[in-house]
């Protein structure tokens, strides 16, 4: 059975603007002086303010709605993207949203807790918990877990949106099917694509993709930016994640582990903390192309992108995977050093 045929099986609910365009950066590409410079415009997925998580959605509310919940939970930072869009797919498909903000940024300002991704959760009409702890994904989720329950015995139909390692990885699965649209796009462009950067966070992303390129014989090195957690641990993180993917589909795994490639150059001094290439990163993009990334995700694994770029061959091209989270600038307007 072929992987889109395996992957059709499966819940799914239609939520992201698909497909999402691959633009080439002409004028960033003249300026670093190595190879053309892509990027897939997956911030353009449409659910208030796009971004990666619309694909994964897509087969987390697939399973809510063949479950019959009327309630959904998620839990995340507090300009956490994942949370923003679950608001809006629940609103859209007429379901309450419980959401709970970790804190995971300690020393953030008024804006960080106030707008950006906050303030929309607000519009969006999510019923909003907080969880005092940033790195404490065990007891984030049982704190998520007792709110259902108490939902429950309310008698809701309450359906968890589960994160953390240990449940099936729905998510990977919108870009186990990204990979087959993004095959399909790359033979129109004019540059063949030789690299593909993608920012890795829980890994959802950077495992689907992996896995669905190689399962389609795509086999070209694929570099994930560490977002939120060492190289040593991320390349944990996505080989587990690359294994549930192909038991969850019933195939083999055609990633190995020396095909899982991470850097976590752009990474210091944290999750969420701003440094100097991002900086860079945030401002090239924008003045020379118009395109805004975001400071916690996208920002930093362009900055890792740029270093990749202004080093290979000008024969070689790079795909840039933009997985969204522009909201987040709001968030951290005073933290981008624009005064002046
Ligand atoms: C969540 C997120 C990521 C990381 O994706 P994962 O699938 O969690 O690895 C990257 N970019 C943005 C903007 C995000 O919101």
């Amino acid at each position: 059975m072929s992987i889109s045929a395996k992957l059709d099986v499966l819940p799914r609910t239609p939520l992201a603007h698909t497909p999402t365009p691959i633009e080439k950066l002409n004028n960033l590409s003249a300026v670093l002086g190595g190879g053309a410079l892509y990027v897939k415009r997956d911030d353009c997925t449409g659910l208030a303010m796009g971004g990666n998580k619309a694909r994964q959605l897509e087969y987390y509310f697939g399973e809510a709605l063949q479950q019959n919940a009327d309630t959904v939970l998620i839990t995340g930072a507090v300009q956490s993207n994942f949370v923003r869009m679950a608001a809006a797919a629940a609103a859209k498909l007429d379901l309450d949203c419980h959401i709970q903000l970790e804190e995971r940024v300690g020393d953030a300002g008024a804006d960080y807790r106030q707008s950006g991704n906050v303030l929309l959760d607000r519009i969006l009409g999510a019923t909003i918990h907080t969880y005092p702890k940033g790195e404490d994904e065990d007891g984030a989720d049982a704190n998520l877990k007792m709110i259902a329950d108490e939902l429950r015995s309310t008698g809701r139909q309450p359906y968890i949106i589960p994160l953390a390692p240990g449940h099936p990885p729905l998510g990977a699965l919108g870009y186990v099917r990204a990979a087959e649209e993004i095959l399909d796009q790359l033979g129109d462009l004019e540059d063949e694509i030789d690299h593909i950067f993608v920012a890795s966070g829980s890994g959802s992303t950077h495992a689907g993709l992996l896995f669905g390129l190689r399962s389609l014989n795509w086999l070209k090195p694929v570099i994930g930016v560490c977002v939120r957690r060492n190289r040593t641990l991320q390349h944990d993180r996505i080989s587990n994640r690359c294994r549930e993917v192909a038991e969850l589909l019933d195939m083999d795994n055609p990633v190995t582990s020396e095909d899982i490639r991470i850097t976590d150059e752009t990474f210091a001094p944290g999750y969420g903390k701003l440094n100097d290439q991002t900086l860079e990163a945030i401002d090239l993009c924008a003045r020379r192309e118009g395109l805004l990334l975001d400071p916690v995700y996208t920002g930093k694994s362009m900055a890792a992108c740029l270093k990749h770029v202004r080093n290979i061959e000008k024969s070689q091209s790079t795909l840039f995977i933009h997985t969204g989270g522009t909201p987040g600038l709001f968030g951290y307007s005073a933290e981008l050093n624009l005064a002046g």
